[in-house]
């Protein structure tokens, strides 16, 4: 996995998730404030144009640059909970990246994002599709996966992760204050977490 692989990681999430931006807020209108959508998509392309701005020499610096750019351009909560991941991975990923070492620095990144925001499983937030994602990265890396088996499994975590949010009530963040109304909705930040990986099995394939 070279760097114009995490390049190019984020060039796909960006189109995806503009593609699904008016999805993503119609998520956000019905338990959030409807900026789900706006929110990650300009900072995704925020992210892509600081890449082609200084061309990263490493993935570690891809996935410094993506996490700060959102950190410093998102205002919603995502900006920081999503940049808290790519920045946490950015610290640890070492060159040249392996399937092994990628499954260890994201499930650094998924601890970094609890921590932040106080989440855990079944909260009903990013989390609950990031953290399967992560679990199916560990154990396909264990059960000796291709890199292309390995990421399809987790992007296929991550998207199950965000439909089984649907049933949920929320306990953290914005749809939390609605209580019981929040359930029946899947939440936004897990949906959009489940096109990013998704945008990486593309990608990585
Ligand atoms: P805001 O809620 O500030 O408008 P966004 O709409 O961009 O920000 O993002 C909302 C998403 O952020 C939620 O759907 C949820 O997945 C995620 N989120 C919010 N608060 C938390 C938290 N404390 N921990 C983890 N994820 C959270
Ligand atoms: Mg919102
Ligand atoms: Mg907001």
């Amino acid at each position: 996995m070279d760097t114009d692989v995490f390049v190019a990681w984020f060039e796909e999430a960006a189109r995806l998730v503009r593609q699904d931006r008016d999805r993503l807020t119609e998520l956000d209108a019905a338990i959030g404030d409807a900026d789900h959508g706006t929110n990650l998509d300009r900072g995704l392309s925020e992210v892509c144009k600081a890449l082609a701005g200084t061309p990263p020499e490493t993935p570690a610096q891809v996935l410094t640059v993506a996490g700060v750019t959102l950190i410093r351009r998102v205002g919603g909560a995502s900006g920081p909970l999503y940049g808290s991941v790519f920045r946490q991975m950015g610290k640890v990923l070492e060159s040249p990246v392996t399937l092994a070492g990628f499954s260890v620095a994201f499930e650094g990144g998924v601890v970094a994002v609890e921590r932040l925001g106080k989440a855990a499983l079944g909260d009903k937030t990013m989390v609950d599709a990031l953290a399967p994602a992560s679990r199916a990265l560990a154990l396909a890396v264990k059960d000796g996966a291709t890199v292309r088996e390995a990421l399809d499994q987790a992007a296929r975590a991550a998207a199950e992760g965000a439909t089984a949010t649907i049933p949920l009530q929320a306990r953290k963040g914005r749809a939390s204050y609605l209580g019981e109304r929040s359930v029946g909705h899947e939440d936004p930040g897990a949906a959009s977490a489940a096109l990013i990986m998704a945008a990486l099995a593309s990608v990585a394939a």
